[in-house]
């Protein structure tokens, strides 16, 4: 049981239908298709899960900001007619649209010229276009070998090229998604620096006074003692503790379906709660 994915929809490679395909033949028994800010690849992702007869689960990753970083909620089984968090999730992309065209103009400042034609060629139909999209056009230009050193030299967080957007509050998003008959799990809490702003007390604190309904634990930006202290945490607050591949494809190689997944019990859990707001 994998529960967090992406596809051609937003910054994965492999589109819907083939991510569905190749998690039945990882062995897998239930995908979500969580793709950020979007629910748009969940059509063709659950017609593809009844022909392969495995199980799909209707997901998303939220960009949302705590403490100003960016934090990450999944969102499952949610009411994707909901008129507030579709208003939202238009918001969060439609600051992606704009931020695309300032990341480009910050890279000719620094020598690595693009075209919107040139990044588009990647992000294709996706309505979520991301740095992935903006790295790999700068891979075609010769300037990087791959998204990874394109993050780790420009693009991420506090790099030269990197240029801001629009966040949902993490708070709102998980009233939005809980609101929108959904289970709301903060996606790799420890991951990237985020342990800064979600340490033991706040994921209590989001636990308690927030309704948030869990974390992943078993995530590959997680290592073994963080994965310890987070499930340990998870049992403590009986929320839910995941785990995930996070795959993106060629996106992120070798990261494969399956690399990390979740138990039993928790994927019970989560389909109980689930099945109880009947998003
Ligand atoms: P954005 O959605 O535009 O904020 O870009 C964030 C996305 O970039 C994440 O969802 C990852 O898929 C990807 N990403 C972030 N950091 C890295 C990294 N260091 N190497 C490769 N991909 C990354
Ligand atoms: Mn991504
Ligand atoms: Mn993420
Ligand atoms: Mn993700």
């Amino acid at each position: 049981m994998d529960l967090h994915s992406h596809s051609t929809v937003s910054d994965g490679t492999d589109a819907p239908e083939v991510v569905v395909q190749k998690a039945k033949a990882a062995g897998l028994r239930v995908l979500a298709l969580t793709d950020h800010d979007t629910f748009d690849g969940l059509a063709a992702a659950g017609a593809a899960a009844e022909a392969e007869g495995i199980e799909l689960v209707p997901g998303m990753e939220m960009s949302c900001e705590l403490g100003g970083r960016s934090v990450h909620l999944l969102a499952y089984g949610v009411d994707r007619a909901n008129a507030a968090l579709d208003a939202e999730l238009r918001k969060v992309r439609a600051g992606r649209d704009d931020r695309m065209p300032r990341m480009i103009a910050r890279l000719g400042e620094l020598g690595m010229p693009l075209t919107e034609a040139e990044v588009m060629v990647h992000v294709g139909e996706a309505p979520s276009i991301g740095r992935p999209h903006i790295a790999d056009a700068m891979v075609d230009k010769g300037y990087v070998a791959d998204r990874t050193e394109a993050f780790d030299r420009f693009l991420s967080e506090g790099g030269p090229a990197y240029v801001d957007r629009y966040h949902t509050q993490l708070e709102d998003g998980i009233a939005l998604i809980r609101a929108a008959g959904g289970v709301a799990v903060i996606a790799h809490p420890w991951g990237r620096g985020s342990r800064a702003v979600l340490g033991p007390e706040e994921l209590t604190r989001l636990v308690n006074d927030h309704g948030l309904d869990g974390f992943e634990v078993d995530h590959v930006d997680h290592g073994p003692e963080e994965r310890a202290q987070l499930r340990e945490l998870a049992d403590s607050l009986q929320v839910l503790g995941t785990g995930s591949s996070d795959y993106h494809g060629d996106g992120k190689p070798g990261l494969l379906l399956g690399a990390n997944t979740t138990t039993p019990e928790a994927y019970a859990r989560l389909r109980e709660l689930m099945d109880s707001r009947a998003g």
